[in-house]
């Protein structure tokens, strides 16, 4: 079972008090965007095989958005951090970075 630390409340909560809101960092070009980006945008979703990072609801807690780094295969979370975050915080990529070394890096 998943277990993620709010950031918010500090509550370490398991995935039953959470929903899900898929992948993170989903920006929309504005203005001269394509209609593939806007597809993009609109219906398509990495779903890798790693590390992958999420947007979570503390539903059944605080009632906010935040969004998990952890790896897809093994469940190790990484850490959490606010949902207005454009990236993931540095202590979070050189986590990442130590325990995954063939990692890539982050890219939106
Ligand atoms: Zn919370």
């Amino acid at each position: 079972m998943l277990k993620f630390k709010c950031p918010y409340c500090q509550f370490v909560a398991d995935e039953t008090e959470l929903v899900s809101g898929g992948e993170a960092h989903i920006t929309r070009e504005l203005g001269s965007s394509s209609e593939k980006d806007f597809a993009d945008y609109l219906f398509y979703r990495k779903n890798p095989r790693g590390v992958h990072f999420e947007r979570w609801l503390h539903q059944f807690g605080c009632g906010k958005w935040f969004i998990a780094a952890r790896c897809t295969l093994t469940m190790e979370v990484f850490g959490t951090y606010s949902a207005q975050t454009l990236k993931p915080p540095a202590s979070i990529i050189r986590k990442i970075k130590s325990r995954r070394p063939d990692w890539k890096g982050f890219s939106k």
